[in-house]
């Protein structure tokens, strides 16, 4: 058994030209046109407080996470994204691929609880031993899987419109989120105000989220 932190990658993209392909998209339904370097600037704010959000749906956003089962349970109910998920159906945890383990996500939120921790790595030790068992016994993935638990592993790559993670993020940054998706929420939140402030900065996250427990991001060429 191997515990892991939670990462994500963000495919690399150019803020301004996104948001200037908005500009553009966006100013055809006035017949009015591009007047400077930055009417971009203005021009997006104004969309955005007047609700006008459809223009924004011509750029998208791909990123590849590792968290838990529990979090994708969650992030897949939101319906206007693309997702491609590790399956717990066809990957054998028992082979070498594998490492002949199974990962699970560091339970950061009971990481001072000695008692609670106790309590599930025995949990996820009992899971990973009985899942070996089943494996040799040779039952296939796609039933061993009933014996994986909520902290199992998960990569997810998921690809959204910028008007639908405006969406994702206003629900999955709140303190009411779990904080299991706000591991990885946050930072992509806080990335994507820097780079499309016109179009991220109004959205509010819970500040008392301690960065330590951020999932790791990192921009790269290819997701
Ligand atoms: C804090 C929190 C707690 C939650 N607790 C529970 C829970 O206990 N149980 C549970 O089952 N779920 C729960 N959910 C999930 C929640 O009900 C939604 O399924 C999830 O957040 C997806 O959001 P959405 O439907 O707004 O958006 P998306 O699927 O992301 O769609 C975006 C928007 O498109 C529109 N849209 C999409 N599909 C339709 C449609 N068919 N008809 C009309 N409009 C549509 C809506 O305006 C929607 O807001 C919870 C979510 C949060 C954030």
């Amino acid at each position: 058994m191997k515990i892991v932190k939670p990462y994500i990658n963000v495919e690399k993209f150019d803020g301004v030209k996104m948001m200037k392909k908005i500009e553009r998209a966006g100013r055809t339904c006035y017949k009015s046109h591009v007047t400077s370097e930055d009417s971009y600037k203005k021009f997006l704010a104004n969309i955005i407080s007047s609700g006008h959000e459809s223009v924004i749906e011509h750029e998208k956003i791909t990123i590849r996470v590792l968290t838990d089962r529990g979090a994708l349970w969650d992030i897949t109910r939101h319906r206007i994204t693309s997702f491609s998920v590790e399956s717990s159906r066809y990957c054998n945890y028992s082979k070498d691929r594998f490492e002949k383990q199974i990962k699970f996500m560091e339970p950061f939120y009971i990481k001072n609880d000695e008692q609670a921790l106790k309590e599930w790595t025995e949990t996820m030790e009992t899971a990973e031993k009985n899942y070996f068992k089943l494996a040799e016994q040779g039952y296939k993935p796609d039933v061993c899987r009933m014996l994986l638990p909520t902290s199992l592993a998960t990569e997810i790559v998921m690809t959204a419109n910028l008007r639908e993670w405006r969406h994702i993020l206003t629900l999955r940054c709140s303190d009411r989120a779990h904080p299991t998706i706000r591991q990885f929420t946050i930072p992509l939140l806080l990335h994507l105000k820097e780079e499309l402030p016109e179009i991220f900065s109004d959205i509010p996250y819970d500040e008392n989220f301690d960065p330590k427990d951020y999932a790791k991001l990192e921009v790269i060429d290819e997701i």
